[in-house]
């Protein structure tokens, strides 16, 4: 080994789904809208002043900042935003979790938690979901270096009730408790009207589910004027400028077209009731889902399987090798003409 090999940050890195490039696949394995964001956030992509691309973007996004204090009823400084919430959320564990406990999450949660632990040296403890795939709040009023649950959960598709996060912050007043609400536009419990109790809760949020907007990367968190200030200046010293000129202005303008946005909204969640039944009516065990995907298990046929001949049917659904999941498949709720071609491919196939 050479001497400077030592000195080399060792990490295995986070994968995300496949992007396959090739035409006419069916896309259900990334968690991503299937309809087009707003009429007002396409005109504001459209309408970008090019002129303006030789300067930087305002390093604050303060137009984007704005609306979204707005748009939740917050005060000023209690939100920031980030290159997505992948951004948001790494920054976090960075500014949050700096103590030699451990912080705590769930062992079937959102993959990319551990990698960020393991890269920012973060020691973590999994506490088991329970055999439904509950979490239990009573695992975490142990002591810990801070707590972060996904709420709905992720791969589970499950959400919390907001009096059950409340018991973990009541339990945990000396930590941040970070709560990433990635999916719960799509029917979770938000834990918005407690941030006022809480000033140690820290929401994330994303607009690459709801808003149709993952290609924008656009991600925020909401929470106490302390802790926003604290992730600002942890943000400021490693990127002075995250967003795009064009992302502010999309990101802003989307707030503005809510008729439009609980339209879509609406057609995902009609799709997921009619998709389940259907996966149900062919032998699967479909979890009651408070997100935009499914987390189904055949009766049958193995998840390793099935997302294999799905694959060679260009349907792209996810699959992960963990102990406790690998039975089941992880489908995002496409539209309902992808839908049935899903669930007419698995006809042939079962
Ligand atoms: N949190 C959860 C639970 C997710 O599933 C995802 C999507 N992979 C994210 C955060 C990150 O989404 P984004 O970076 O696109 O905002």
């Amino acid at each position: 080994m050479k001497k400077w090999e030592e000195n080399i940050r060792q990490v295995t890195p986070y994968v995300p789904g496949e992007q396959p490039q090739e035409e006419n696949i069916i896309k259900l394995n990334t968690n991503e809208n299937p309809y087009p964001p707003t009429r007002k956030a396409v005109e504001a992509y459209l309408t970008t002043d090019f002129t303006k691309l030789g300067l930087y973007p305002d390093p604050t996004a303060s137009e984007l900042v704005g609306a979204l204090e707005k748009y939740y009823g917050l005060e000023e400084g209690q939100v920031t935003v980030g290159a997505g919430s992948d951004d948001v959320l790494s920054l976090s564990f960075l500014t949050f979790f700096n103590s030699d406990k451990p912080i705590l999450f769930p062992d079937v949660t959102y993959s990319f938690y551990p990698v960020w632990a393991e890269v920012y040296r973060i020691p973590y403890e999994c506490p088991p979901l329970d055999k439904d795939f509950r979490i239990r709040p009573e695992d975490y009023k142990k002591e810990n270096g801070g707590i972060v649950i996904a709420n709905p959960n992720a791969p589970t598709s499950l959400g919390m009730a907001s009096s059950e996060i409340e018991e973990i912050l009541q339990a945990n007043p000396d930590v941040i408790v970070i709560v990433d609400e990635a999916y719960v536009d799509f029917g979770g419990e938000s834990m918005l009207p407690l941030l006022s109790r809480y000033e140690n809760l820290l929401i994330v949020r994303t607009y690459s589910k709801s808003r149709s907007l993952a290609g924008m990367r656009i991600g925020f968190a909401m929470g106490s004027k302390e802790l926003i200030q604290a992730l600002r200046n942890v943000q400021a010293s490693i990127n002075s400028y995250p967003l795009t000129r064009e992302t502010i202005r999309v990101g802003s303008a989307a707030l503005e077209d809510e008729e439009m946005f609980q339209k879509n909204l609406k057609r995902v969640l009609h799709t997921r009731e009619w998709a389940k039944k259907e996966l149900e009516q062919r032998g699967f065990l479909v979890l009651d889902s408070q997100t935009n995907f499914l987390f189904a298990r055949h009766e049958r046929v193995s998840g390793q399987r099935l997302f294999e001949k799905l694959r060679d049917r260009g349907i792209y659904v996810r699959h992960f090798n963990g102990e406790r999941i690998r039975e089941y498949l992880r489908i995002t709720v496409g539209t309902k003409e992808q839908m049935e071609r899903l669930v007419s491919t698995l006809d042939e196939l079962l």
